[in-house]
């Protein structure tokens, strides 16, 4: 037992959990965060009162300026690392437009009701009809949870025990945390023909490779890494007469090509050039929500479709407003970025440096680099700007909140403009103040 405080001792003054519940403050934090994390940021501020840190009168704004914005973990990280489609930071954040779409999507709606009858409708139709309209050589397109699930929904449908699928060797890819495409691949039962070397295949390999076990020859974009020297690969155009379908993973999600990215391939192209199924994610090039796309010939979309699989894939209204938003509404911050001019990216870097120069911080405006990242677009460098400060200030802009994540270059850290969207600019100067006034 801690011995009693005196009687003027201030510990003495510090209110009880249901007295501070009661308050107006705090009763409306409660309405609006529930009350277990409300009563668990009083009991630390209670326990900071008791120890002497905090004042006893000051205990509900402390109380208040402890609780986060909304019942959530997830914690906002202002993405500087000048890599576009970062994984670790959730991909492509999405566009206003499609943050307003979910808001809108999150009670109940139409998404699988025929207004105009009553009847049951065709569940997400508005985004399916989006996206058929984006990729005009598409006969039909679905949409499940990822790029993975696309491929696995497809493996399975076509594939299965005694099937076999025809792959190039070199496109046996891992696409990240240990998940290798192979792997998931022979998860259903279906066996994989290795075709070519680690560095070459050819339209033969392929064309000897195939039998009358195999469900269909697969090509894999090698989103994520580089090979170069002496090396070839088959375009999807000489592997669309071997008699079996062709299902090509582009992985980014380009729907038409993009001028940044020449090498990248794109869903309207591979289609027009014969692939019968293309698969790809929607939160990578595309800028849309996590989800995976197949598009490509009806009949084998609508098998697709219809395998038993496809309901334990099944996309949330949330993720087809998200969508749909994405494919009619304004360019996606990742495209912005992709295709931000790395002058105003300058510009903007010497006004953010210049105002904190003015406050004392050791900033500078300089050149810098900035990538793709997220399995997109590799080895592609994009000219762009950062803010350069001290070195320390990387981990505490990182541990602020909200948190910036930068990155550590020569000494120093480096505040890259080209993923971060223009309104965050002055968000960006504030945080970095904060920091610098704690140094
Ligand atoms: C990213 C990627 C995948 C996986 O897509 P997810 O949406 O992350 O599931 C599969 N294949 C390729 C080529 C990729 O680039």
């Amino acid at each position: 037992m801690p011995p009693r405080p005196a009687s003027d001792d201030p510990r003495r003054r510090i209110p009880s959990t249901d007295v501070l519940l009661r308050d107006p403050r705090l009763a409306a934090a409660v309405a609006e965060l529930g009350r277990e994390l409300v009563k668990a940021e009083i009991q630390r501020a209670q326990q900071r009162a008791r120890s002497g840190d905090l004042d006893p009168a000051s205990i509900v704004d402390a109380v208040l300026s402890g609780l986060p914005a909304a019942p959530v973990s997830l914690t906002r990280v202002l993405n500087a690392s000048g890599v576009l489609l970062h994984t670790n930071l959730g991909r492509a954040p999405l566009s206003e437009a499609a943050v307003r779409a979910l808001a809108e999507a999150a009670g109940t709606n139409d998404v699988e009701l025929d207004l105009a009858t009553g009847r049951r409708g065709r569940r997400g139709r508005g985004a399916l009809d989006a996206l058929r309209a984006a990729v005009p050589t598409a006969g039909d397109v679905h949409v499940v949870n990822n790029g993975a699930a696309a491929l696995a929904l497809a493996v399975t449908a076509l594939g299965g025990p005694g099937r076999t699928v025809v792959i190039a060797r070199g496109e046996m890819v891992e696409i990240g945390d240990g998940f290798r495409l192979p792997e998931l691949l022979e998860s259903t039962g279906t066996r994989l023909r290795e075709v070519g070397t680690t560095n070459r295949v050819n339209a033969d390999d392929y064309a000897r490779a195939v039998d009358d076990t195999t469900a269909f020859v697969l090509k894999v974009h090698p989103s994520n890494f580089v090979v170069s020297g002496f090396t070839s690969s088959v375009p999807p155009a000489d592997l669309r007469d071997l008699g079996v379908p062709l299902v090509v993973d582009i992985g980014s999600g380009l729907l038409t090509p993009h001028p940044a990215l020449p090498e990248e391939p794109d869903m309207t192209t591979t289609l027009a050039a014969g692939a019968d199924l293309v698969t790809s994610s929607g939160d990578k090039l595309l800028g849309g929500p996590q989800a995976g796309i197949l598009a490509g010939d009806a009949e084998l979309v609508h098998r697709l479709r219809r395998h038993p699989l496809a309901r334990a894939l099944r996309v949330d209204k949330l993720t087809l407003a998200a969508l749909e938003a994405t494919l009619r509404g304004p360019r996606p911050p990742v495209v912005v970025g992709l295709e931000a001019d790395p002058v105003e990216l300058m510009t903007r870097a010497e006004r953010i440096a210049g105002r904190l120069r003015e406050a004392g911080v050791d900033a500078r405006a300089v050149r810098s680099v900035a990538a793709v990242g997220g399995g997109g677009a590799p080895g592609v460098e994009l000219p762009s700007a950062a803010v350069s400060l001290p070195e320390s200030f990387a981990d505490a802009l990182r541990a602020g909140r909200p948190a910036v994540l930068g990155r550590v270059t020569e000494g120093r850290c480096l505040l890259d403009l080209r993923a971060l969207p223009p309104g965050d600019d002055d968000e960006l100067a504030a945080l970095v103040l904060r920091v610098g006034a704690l140094a």
